[in-house]
């Protein structure tokens, strides 16, 4: 990092919420017009500045503009339309029957929305777009002012919001706080009424340990390690593609990446040769060439990863350089458990594949370890289906395609346990970011 933020102390912070608080009680932000405005602002925001976006992207992670597109833009674009189309429907008050007997004829009960008032959003430094105003656009949908506080890890991209940001929404309502440890510190003494945070669970116990002072709900977006059980009966090609395009894409630096893959140990060899041929249809035969391949976010993290290439038998990739903080996409096999690739979330371009006997044996596997954010599978089998989803815990099940069920709008997307609590998406985020009040109204004679 080499920027220097300019300090923010409690008492700016204090002032700063104080200013928002005031804003949201005056009522704006509630209205629908007010929402619907921050929405198509935002969204323009996302589609005016689509150059200077990939430009960020590209200095903070060598990102590819194709998928900064896709990715970063499009992704949270299409959450915003989901929003304006569904806001009306979604905020409509909910009947509630009323089942009891010892209130007169004719009373009534419903839930109404609520929004909560005045939201923070830490984001994480991966999808430094898409992670940071995608809560921000669910903020805004349900009627709350909001402070932004986008990674310092990626610092243009963290740059450029705090410029844009002001120039598109509402900036009694809407605040950016760039920096870091101290920065965010300020931030959560202060009372909120929801901190929406995304990244590491260390850093999300500072933060609900700090909500908890002010019994401030909490979301809390972690990570962990998300496996990948591989049925002998997949077509192994198919499978190779599917956990290559969504293992090494970012560089491995997405939080519902595979992480490692549980397979037999005849499927496990398999498997990595299919997993040779389609690293290298993906990226060629030097990925360090391909300028769609990304690059390791700082030395801090390379250092980390480097690591952890010596677990295991290296079957392709293994190669890196410091000074480019590049890493290749790298398969290990034999890799046992107590080996450091599988002590923490990887968080890379490294593929560990460790064999058990059969899915019994991957299920306690699966449960002897911290609940993942994902659990994906391959297999033609309802049996081992249903099975998977019955005998586990996770955030969500995937069978078939890594990572692509955060982009189905109607699915909620979070995690429990140590890969976090509360979720977002679609009518979810209406729901993370209010509270649902309840309304009875019973006739007075
Ligand atoms: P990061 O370092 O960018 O940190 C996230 C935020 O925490 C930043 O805004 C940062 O300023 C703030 N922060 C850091 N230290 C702090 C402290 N001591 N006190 C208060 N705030 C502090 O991101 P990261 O944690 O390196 O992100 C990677 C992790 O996030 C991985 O575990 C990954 O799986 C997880 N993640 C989860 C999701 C999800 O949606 N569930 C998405 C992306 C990343």
């Amino acid at each position: 990092m080499t920027t220097t933020y300019p300090a923010l102390t409690e008492t700016d912070a204090a002032a700063l919420v104080a200013r928002l608080r005031e804003t949201h009680r005056s009522g704006r932000t509630k209205s629908l017009a007010w929402r619907r405005e921050q929405l198509t602002r935002l969204r323009a925001l996302l589609t005016d500045n689509r150059a200077a976006i990939a430009d960020a992207l590209w200095a903070d992670l060598r990102k590819n503009p194709a998928e900064v597109d896709r990715a970063e833009i499009d992704i949270t674009v299409l959450e915003i339309d989901d929003y304006l189309e569904h806001l009306e429907e979604w905020l409509a008050p909910q009947p509630a029957e009323v089942t009891v007997s010892h209130l007169p004829e004719g009373t009534t009960a419903r839930t109404e929305l609520d929004p909560l008032g005045v939201a923070l959003v830490l984001s994480a430094w991966n999808y430094p777009i898409y992670l940071l105003l995608t809560p921000v656009a669910a903020a805004l949908a349900a009627g709350n002012a909001v402070v932004i506080k986008p990674s310092e890890l990626a610092e243009q991209t963290s740059a450029l919001l705090a410029r844009l940001l002001p120039d598109y929404l509402d900036t009694e309502a809407t605040a950016v706080v760039e920096g870091g440890v101290a920065q965010t510190t300020s931030l959560l003494a202060q009372r909120f009424d929801h901190v929406f945070y995304t990244g590491n669970g260390t850093v999300g116990r500072i933060v609900m340990r700090a909500a908890a002072e002010h019994l401030t709900p909490v979301t809390l977006e972690l990570g962990g390690k998300s496996p990948v059980f591989v049925d002998r009966d997949a077509d192994l090609t198919a499978v190779a593609a599917r956990i290559a395009a969504t293992k090494f894409s970012n560089a491995g630096q997405t939080c519902v990446a595979p992480d490692y893959v549980l397979t037999d140990p005849d499927t496990a060899e398999a498997l990595a040769a299919a997993l040779t041929q389609a690293i290298e249809q993906q990226y060629g035969s030097d990925p360090r060439a391909a300028d769609h391949y990304g690059r390791i976010v700082n030395e801090r993290h390379f250092d980390r990863l480097s690591a952890l290439l010596g677990s295991g038998r290296t079957v392709t990739g293994g190669q890196s350089d410091r000074a480019e903080k590049y890493i290749a996409p790298t398969v290990l096999v034999d890799v046992k458990p107590d080996e450091p690739v599988m002590q923490e979330e990887i968080f890379g371009p490294i593929l560990p594949i460790l064999t058990v006997a059969d899915l019994t044996e991957a299920i306690a596997f699966i449960n002897d370890r911290d609940k993942p954010l994902a659990l994906y599978a391959f297999t033609e089998n309802d049996t081992t289906r249903a099975r998977l989803i019955a005998e586990t815990s996770s955030g969500a099940v995937n069978f078939g395609f890594p990572i692509f069920h955060l982009t189905v709008p109607t699915l909620p997307f979070g995690g429990v346990g140590e890969s976090g609590m509360g979720s977002y998406h679609g009518r979810y985020s209406l729901e993370t970011f209010s509270h649902r009040k309840a309304v009875l109204d019973v006739p007075l004679t």
